[in-house]
């Protein structure tokens, strides 16, 4: 017998933590840049899984990878060598312009991996006294979800109630150059970590010279930059990394004037198109060596069937030019808001960069306007959630076609205009 929606909904309900929300759709089927419900009707993806699925839903390339492999060799375990991590470190190093990799595999497993890395490094290469590394985050940042990156959350509801909370991190605002100079002439400072855009928090785009200017701070103090890319990076936001900044470029950003290269770049997400949960840390060697055998891990971190999704994935976005779809893309979308915005009260601005971008709602941070437009966008055939107070994200997959993308803001703009 076949479950409906409702049916669906009520198992979670029931068999499921109420960790999350969700819109009142029970998705089956996924393809490019659309998802189908169970009662067969069809909707554009605006969300693409919090930025996981840039290459477009079960990407065929992706999907291939997956199978080949997982009908060879799924697992070993780092305790033996495997056949396939060797050359997609190569591959990666090379991809992102860095010495070495450490795998891992989910987002907030690579940031943990990251703040390791940094405090060691900080007590064995820059001689901090033990136990007294500090890293400075920003406010409103959005890092995962484990006991130390809810530490240094400013969302109460991320935080409350799971404490004690992990002690060395200082809060600066974000977008606050001067308050990082002060910050980094502290005691003690290792490093700093940062989304190069917020997503979470509601796609806050700092000013252009943001990026590289805090790299420039954290440099002249010895500091390690820790950009984590999870949602910007793998072409989301128009270029390969958004440290790549505005560069024009066709290919790989690193010889652009506006990139910035961080001392190390987190990655999650996209890495593997969405198809199988694969993280990872990049940095030289010079900070990389301070890991030795059995001092971090993971059992599937840079398992084989990871590692191939993630060449395959990799891959797709130049394949695809899915970098340029994106800045084009996002370009038409915010042209075609920002006019729409003046003709309408309900929205106050649209922001963004490449295809993940937001349009705030012009009502208090507490209403449920946002919810209620999105389950509206469903209704008529698109999918968007709202994030922190009264914003919508809009980041469909990298895949899509202009013309799909103005049917898509055709959507948006009746849903606005009825609401
Ligand atoms: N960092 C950033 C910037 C993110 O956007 C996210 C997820 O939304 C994470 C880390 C955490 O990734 P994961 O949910 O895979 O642990």
């Amino acid at each position: 017998e076949k479950l409906s929606s409702q049916d669906l909904i009520n198992l979670e309900d029931k068999h499921g933590a109420h960790n999350y929300h969700p819109l009142p759709v029970v998705l089956a089927k996924g393809e490019g840049v659309y998802v189908w419900d169970v009662e067969g009707k069809k909707y554009y993806d605006f969300l693409s899984s919090y930025s996981a699925v840039n290459q477009g839903h079960c990407h065929p390339k992706i999907v291939g990878a997956l199978k080949e492999q997982a009908e060879t060799l799924t697992l070993t375990s780092r305790a033996f060598y495997n056949n396939v991590l060797g050359p997609y470190e190569k591959y990666l190093t090379e991809y992102f312009g860095f010495d070495k990799v450490l795998p891992m595999n989910t987002g907030a497993e690579a940031v943990e991996t990251a703040l390791k890395i940094c405090r060691k490094w900080a007590y064995e290469k820059q001689g901090i006294p033990e136990n007294e590394a500090k890293i400075i985050v920003c406010d409103g940042n959005f890092h995962g979800r484990t006991t130390t990156i809810i530490s240094f959350s400013n969302d109460e509801g991320a935080r409350k109630n799971f404490g004690p909370y992990t002690p060395g991190f200082i809060k600066i605002p974000y977008n606050d150059l001067g308050a990082l100079k002060k910050a980094v002439a502290e005691e003690n400072v290792a490093g700093f970590l940062v989304e190069p855009i917020q997503g979470e928090a509601g796609v806050f785009v700092p000013d252009d010279n943001f990026v590289a200017e805090a790299a420039k701070i954290c440099k002249d103090a010895g500091v390690l930059f820790i950009a984590d890319e999870i949602q910007t990076g793998i072409a989301r936001t128009g270029g390969l990394l958004r440290v790549c900044g505005d560069c024009s470029c066709e290919n790989k950003c690193e010889q652009q004037s506006t990139y910035t290269k961080p001392d190390m770049l987190v990655l999650g997400k996209a890495i593997s198109g969405g198809v199988f949960p694969v993280s990872a840390v990049l940095a030289d060697n010079h900070i990389m060596e301070v890991i030795k055998p059995g001092q971090h891990g993971s059992t599937f971190g840079g398992n084989p069937l990871g590692s191939k999704v993630a060449v395959a994935a990799l891959e797709v976005i130049y394949d695809e030019k899915l970098i340029q779809n994106a800045r084009k893309l996002g370009n038409i979308f915010r042209e075609r808001m920002e006019k729409f915005i003046q003709t309408n009260d309900l929205i106050k601005l649209v922001r963004g960069k490449g295809l993940l971008n937001a349009i705030v709602i012009n009502d208090s941070p507490e209403s449920s306007t946002a919810w209620d437009i999105c389950v509206a966008l469903k209704d008529n055939g698109l999918l968007a959630k709202p994030t922190h107070g009264n914003i919508i994200r809009f980041a469909p997959p990298l895949v899509m076609t202009e013309e799909q993308l103005h049917e898509c803001c055709d959507i948006i703009e009746k849903t606005i205009k009825n609401f």
